[in-house]
């Protein structure tokens, strides 16, 4: 392995160029030439590729986002979009190649390796943490400490002036963004694609909690299960209480990535670039248990990702 390029695509999450920084140094570490690709599959096909010195990655680790810029390519699902980009990677005689995204971002990865000798590694950066073969995605505990500091601020004004409020985070669909922030805030209800409840049962739980004297009530909300506007509709029309909603949105994807966020990336990319060097291909890395992980791109884009329900367990007691 002489050469490697390494790209960002799919959604954004803080501590990409956490991660794009430690394939690149430690890919110089080991004597291979480091390639970024600008803008994501797009800029693979475009040719959008420049060679990455040590110093090009520096002061990046502390930064959200992606320096190198992420972009959608439908256009990449069709062979004969892919087959540009292996040209244009041949052309600069790249030899392996680490793409940091999500499931999508795995998909056009496995359909790449499928087409070229060029070795193909996959890295999980979302927000989101809907991806399996990791505990967790790169990203997602800066978005959890972002969303669990919101909460904490409509927290003071839910207790001062309303008695509900409906906090809609991310997480597409999956529940973790939500079942965690709902833990970490002492939400009092957690609404989750994983564990559907019905309305009733949640507004029931909202007046024996009133009843218990409890003076506010915040309700965690999936994006995935359905939209904060239409809940806080339905609980309006339904029970005649009135609820305060707000939608976290981008600022959920945005900020300076944690320690841990920074620590996984660092992890990561280290160790895609060591199974590069392996000769290792079409497959992602991830963490277990805190070890380090890699399993088969076909299989972990089988595989459902997986909450798990006993943390949902747990916040139920917390919240009486
Ligand atoms: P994420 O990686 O965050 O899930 P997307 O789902 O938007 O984001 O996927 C990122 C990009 O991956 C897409 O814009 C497209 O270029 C590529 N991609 C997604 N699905 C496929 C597929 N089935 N085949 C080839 N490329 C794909």
């Amino acid at each position: 392995m002489r050469k490697i390029a390494v790209l960002t695509s799919g959604g954004d999450s803080p501590g990409m160029n956490a991660a794009v920084r430690s394939v690149v140094r430690t890919a110089i570490f080991n004597g291979i030439e480091a390639y970024g690709v600008y803008h994501g599959y797009k800029g693979l096909v475009e040719g959008k590729i420049k060679k990455l010195e040590c110093g090009d990655v520096g002061n990046i680790i502390n930064r959200g986002g992606t320096f190198l810029g992420s972009a959608r390519l439908e256009q990449f699902k069709e062979k004969e979009v892919r087959n540009i980009a292996i040209k244009n990677l041949k052309k600069l005689g790249i030899e392996g190649l680490v793409v940091i995204g999500g499931d999508g971002t795995y998909r056009g990865a496995l359909a790449l390796s499928k087409e070229t000798d060029i070795k193909i590694i996959g890295m999980p950066g979302t927000i989101d943490n809907d991806i399996s073969g990791t505990d967790f995605t790169i990203g997602f505990d800066t978005a959890l400490n972002t969303i669990v500091e919101s909460i904490d601020k409509i927290r003071d004004t839910a207790s001062s002036h309303e008695r509900v409020f409906i906090i809609e985070v991310m997480g597409r669909d999956a529940g973790d963004l939500a079942l965690y922030a709902g833990i970490a805030s002492g939400s009092e209800s957690i609404i989750i694609p994983e564990k559907k409840e019905s309305i009733d049962t949640l507004v029931e739980r909202l007046i024996q909690a009133e009843k218990r004297g409890k003076k506010h009530s915040i309700i965690i909300l999936a994006e995935g299960v359905m939209s904060a506007p239409d809940l806080a509709a339905i609980i309006k029309e339904k029970y005649g209480i009135n609820v305060k909603y707000t939608i976290l949105g981008h600022i959920q994807r945005g900020g300076a990535p944690s320690g841990i966020d920074r620590i996984l990336a660092s992890r990561l990319g280290n160790y895609a670039v060591e199974l590069l060097i392996k000769n290792e291909n079409a497959k992602a890395v991830g963490i277990k248990n805190n070890k380090l992980v890699n399993e088969k791109l076909e299989k972990i884009l089988k595989t459902k990702h997986k909450l798990d329900l006993k943390i949902f367990e747990i916040s139920r007691q917390l919240s009486i």
